[in-house]
């Protein structure tokens, strides 16, 4: 797949219908298929085939659908419609921002940036841009487009910031190129909702969690990409910091392929 091009597609067609949006949402792959055996059986947990999607989200998502398809990522359409609809649901996190680490090209900031924009409320996007470890030269994720000519480095923002413009999301998104707990110190507000999708060796993994999960207001979110309970289909550390949060008062109320959603305790 290409990046967005230069043209000036916005990626958006109308769906006058709303039944029409649904129906795109349904076709999406094998809703709930990829959710592993071994986890807490929760109350709460639903895999996307047990979560209603509002006529207004599955709108959303699908008068964005031709761009996120064209949008270079790691987030499959199953688990991005899930993260899509962890933020649209997790009503106590209204009215506070909502953070991502690890932006890459956007296609995860697609998928919350347009739920967020909705609920008119900001979405911080951080990342240094430079591309994580398993995207650097020599590495399984390298992508040697992304490689600016002068500095021979990782620059994956200035592809980051086109997919924001096609979107129309500049109103919303918040780009920060910055090392996430740099940034974290200086951040003093809570935050509702959290996505944490940035360095995936152990020690990257958590020190994205201790420094943002406790800016986390009561009855808020937390969402966790590649968590694989399986560790022949992929690197334990979200997994790790996944188990982490069920310890620290928070509980499962989204399994999706990869992706955990979990809630943060009210009391
Ligand atoms: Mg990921």
């Amino acid at each position: 797949m290409d990046p967005p091009s230069n043209s000036e597609q916005r990626g958006k067609t109308k769906i006058a219908n709303p039944k029409d949006a649904i129906k795109f949402i349904q076709r999406l792959p094998n809703p709930g298929s990829q959710v592993s055996a071994g986890f807490p059986a929760l109350a709460e947990e639903k895999t996307m085939s047990q979560v209603a999607i509002s006529p207004k989200l599955a709108q959303l998502l699908s008068s964005s659908q031709e761009l996120i398809r064209s949008t270079k990522g790691f987030m499959p359409p199953d688990e991005g419609t899930a993260l899509a609809v962890s933020l649209f649901n997790c009503s106590a996190s209204f009215g506070y921002p909502a953070v991502e680490i690890g932006s890459y090209i956007g296609l995860s900031t697609l998928y919350l940036g347009l739920v967020a924009q909705h609920q008119r409320r900001v979405l911080i996007s951080v990342d240094h841009h430079r591309g994580s470890q398993e995207n650097q030269q020599g590495w399984e994720f390298h992508d040697p487009i992304l490689v600016d000519p002068v500095s021979k480095k990782m620059d994956t923002l200035y592809l980051f910031r086109r997919t924001i413009d096609l979107a129309g999301l500049n109103d919303t998104v918040i780009v920060v190129a910055a090392d996430s707990q740099i940034y974290a110190n200086s951040f003093r507000e809570g935050i509702g909702f959290l996505f944490i999708d940035g360095g995936h060796s152990l020690e990257q993994a958590e020190k994205d969690y201790e420094a943002w999960v406790p800016k986390i207001i009561p009855g808020g979110c937390l969402a966790i990409h590649d968590v694989y309970p399986d560790p022949s289909l992929g690197g334990q550390p979200p997994f790790i910091l996944y188990q982490r949060s069920l310890r620290e008062g928070f509980r499962v109320v989204v399994s999706q392929g990869s992706l955990r959603v979990m809630k943060k305790d009210s009391s």
